[in-house]
């Protein structure tokens, strides 16, 4: 099996002084390998279980998928608030599948010269098929991937480009899979949910409490702290994103940092610290769902919105 790497498109491209690039072969595999896993991502056990099905067994069993003379591959489109983990949750399935892990970074592949963007676009998916198995990663699809009614017609023509490569049908696509990841998928192309490209459009929500906790648990890890009441900040952070939680955990740890430089006296995080800060705080998830209440009222009509429906109304 080759050895798993992650690598956007910058590491294999040279550029010429017209901005053209063009891929270098042979470069040496680099040291930084996925070890990201599930234990990095607090909670989302939901979601897990459905990435473990589609994505990463597909990845594990390359030998049934041959024996049944099917083909591993296929996409999966995220979609939620700011900060809830999407991006964590991508590098952690290729950690757990032990694949290569290529992200896609829209200012890598947009160039003011025509034709440049699309190119890249197909330079990419080619080394993620060279070095099979593989997961992309697609960030901010909508900014790459938005309705072509509604962009210019050299951004329409990088969205076809786009389609196709991600295409199971029409690209060589096996044993690389695609996840891509918005916050605004009402902007995204509908034939990206078309089979054969994102098969499976999922919800990730804000954490619940017991993923706050356990998220929290994870960013205090190694931080001086004495008997903190986990549940109790869990059920102080409603709607707040695993970011909000991280930025709590990073201001509360800066403070006391401060605070030992100041008196020369050693530190403790304690209950009362964060519970101090959490009331400075507002979830950022609020604004993001408040949006989305229009859409899952009025343009659900295909049910595409049904987990995120369901979410708000047990809110
Ligand atoms: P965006 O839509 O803005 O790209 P995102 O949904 O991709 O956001 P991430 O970038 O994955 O969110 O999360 C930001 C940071 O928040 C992570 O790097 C991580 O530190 C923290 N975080 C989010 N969710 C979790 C989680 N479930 N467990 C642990 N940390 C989390």
């Amino acid at each position: 099996m080759k050895r798993p790497e992650i690598f956007s498109l910058n590491d294999y491209l040279e550029h010429d002084n017209n901005d053209q690039v063009e891929i270098i072969d042979n470069i040496p595999l680099q040291d930084q390998l996925p070890t990201t896993t599930f234990k990095n991502v607090g909670g989302m056990e939901d979601l897990k279980d459905k990435v473990r099905l589609q994505i990463i067994l597909p990845f594990k069993n390359q030998e049934i998928y041959k024996k049944y003379k099917k083909k591993a591959g296929g996409g999966v489109l995220l979609y939620g608030p700011p900060g809830c983990g999407k991006t964590l949750l991508a590098r952690a399935v290729a950690g757990e599948a032990d694949v290569s892990f290529a992200n896609l970074s829209i200012p890598e592949i947009l160039s003011k010269w025509m034709g440049e963007s699309e190119r890249r676009v197909h330079q990419f998916f080619e080394i993620a098929r060279r070095k099979a198995p593989s997961l992309v990663f697609i960030d901010e699809i909508d900014a790459l991937g938005a309705k072509r009614s509604e962009v210019s017609s050299s951004m329409a023509t990088l969205v076809n480009v786009l389609l196709t490569e991600i295409d199971g049908a029409t690209s060589n696509n096996e044993n690389v899979f695609i996840l891509g990841a918005t916050n605004m998928p009402w902007r995204v192309d509908s034939a990206f949910r078309r089979p054969g490209r994102f098969g499976h459009v999922v919800f990730v929500p804000p954490p619940d409490v017991e993923a706050r906790q356990a998220i929290l648990k994870i960013h205090l890890d190694d931080l001086p702290i004495t008997d903190i009441d986990l549940k109790k900040i869990a059920k102080l952070t409603d709607r707040f994103s695993g970011a909000d939680i991280e930025a709590l955990v990073g201001r509360v740890a800066e403070s006391a940092m401060l605070e030992e430089m100041k008196t020369g006296k050693s530190q403790i995080i304690t209950t009362e610290h964060l519970v101090k800060y959490v009331k400075t705080m507002l979830p950022t998830t609020i604004e993001w769902l408040e949006q989305a209440t229009n859409y899952a009222s009025f343009s659900n009509r295909s049910g595409l919105y049904d987990d995120l429906a369901d979410y708000l109304n047990s809110i």
